[in-house]
């Protein structure tokens, strides 16, 4: 077998992630690759940690990119801030908030579950019912935006229920960092994990996070050491502490990070609000088209995510068919349904640098050529 260089087809990523990645983004990967300790990337990491604070909205001093994807953020997160004794309460609306879960029990704290419904938001009131039952509770931790189900949750309201609990919340943004509002100093969020691939529209495997002071202090305080060596947080605070500090803890994917800088700087120049409205314009233009074609979709109106849009599979259609047609002949990638819905729904993502008009016109173009040959 003779193996020649790897050329990607040009597709459009329209499924639950990675999303489309800008070709601006693209040619900040292409650049020279420096040193991690070299003074001009140094600087960089500065510059990476002051935009993840404005896409956060944030002043915490703790807010890092972390050199591994999404599932590693979640990871930091309960690794870092729970042990054995806690007791965490985990909202479970989907696969995300079955991994959260997963999580604690591998951590051997004490779990209680909010068990919500698949395809609608987290239900606040069954938080409020169950942290009165749990005294003990100290930590709440949810999905903003489960990208299993198209479901967005009150990430706001949430917050506040679990802080009049005296709990510190740990909030899953990987969906929707850049997509749809959300302010982590103004809701009182304590730890907060992203993606670099979905809204933020960048290459796959770096994970935004940010820890408030108060959170801070509960790593500090840890009297026995976190499990995982490299997602130990206290190890970690001093790679990213700028220029002089800086110690080796890992090699950071260098130009994985010049392409976060530059995607974190294209959503900085055209302004947090407005990424969240452009989303939410582009979503009603394609759940207008898709309810033209007869889809229905799995999500209440007002508990659905403008950049993940969930529909149900029509009766008598082949799933895997369809997706591969649009594959084939649009070079249109969509989402297949995950857990529950595995094949029984399409998952439409919207995130970021695809969220626009020409990715909208062609899925719906291409959708209906499909549907029409199934
Ligand atoms: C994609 C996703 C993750 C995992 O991110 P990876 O980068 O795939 O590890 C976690 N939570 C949610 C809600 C996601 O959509």
């Amino acid at each position: 077998m003779t193996i020649t260089s790897f050329i990607p087809p040009q597709r459009t990523l329209m499924g639950p992630g990675p999303s489309d990645v800008s070709a601006r983004v693209l040619s900040a990967l292409a650049r020279p690759t420096i040193g991690h300790l070299d003074p001009l990337f140094v600087g960089m990491m500065d510059e990476v940690k002051s935009l993840l604070q404005y896409a956060f909205q944030t002043k915490n001093e703790f807010t890092i990119a972390l050199s591994a994807p999404g599932s590693a953020g979640m990871e930091a997160c309960f690794v870092n801030l729970i042990t054995p004794e806690d007791t965490v309460v985990v909202c479970k609306n989907g696969v995300f908030g079955a991994r959260m879960i997963e999580n604690v029990n591998r951590i051997g704290a004490k779990l209680v579950v909010v068990e919500g419904k698949w395809g609608r938001a987290v239900d606040p009131q069954a938080l409020e019912q169950t942290l009165s039952k749990h005294p003990e509770a100290k930590f709440v931790a949810f999905v903003h935006a489960e990208t299993s189900t198209g479901a967005l949750s009150d990430a706001k309201l949430l917050c506040e229920i679990a802080q009049r609990f005296q709990c510190l919340t740990i909030v899953d943004a990987v969906t929707s960092l850049g997509g749809v509002e959300l302010r982590v100093d103004e809701w009182g969020i304590d730890a907060i994990y992203s993606g670099s691939q979905k809204c933020l529209s960048c290459v796959p495997g770096i994970s935004p996070i940010s820890f408030s002071d108060k959170a801070v202090e509960v790593i500090k305080n840890r009297t026995r050491p976190v499990p995982s060596w490299f997602l130990d947080q206290s190890l970690v605070m001093a790679y990213w502490s700028g220029e002089g500090k800086r110690a080796y803890h890992h090699t950071a994917p260098v130009n994985s990070l010049y392409a976060l800088h530059e995607s974190l700087l294209m959503l900085k120049n055209e302004g947090l609000e407005n990424s969240w409205q452009r989303h939410q314009l582009q979503h009603q233009a394609l759940a207008k088209g898709l309810v033209e074609l007869g889809l229905e979709f799995v999500v209440p109106t007002d508990e659905r995510l403008p950049q993940l849009n969930t529909v149900y599979i029509p009766k008598g259609i082949d799933d895997a068919k369809v997706r591969s047609y649009l594959l084939n002949h649009y070079n249109l990638e969509i989402g297949a349904g995950l857990g529950e819905f595995a094949g029984k729904a399409w998952r439409i993502g919207l995130m970021g640098f695809g969220a626009k008009n020409e990715n909208v016109a062609l899925c719906l173009a291409a959708l209906k050529d499909a549907l029409a040959k199934a």
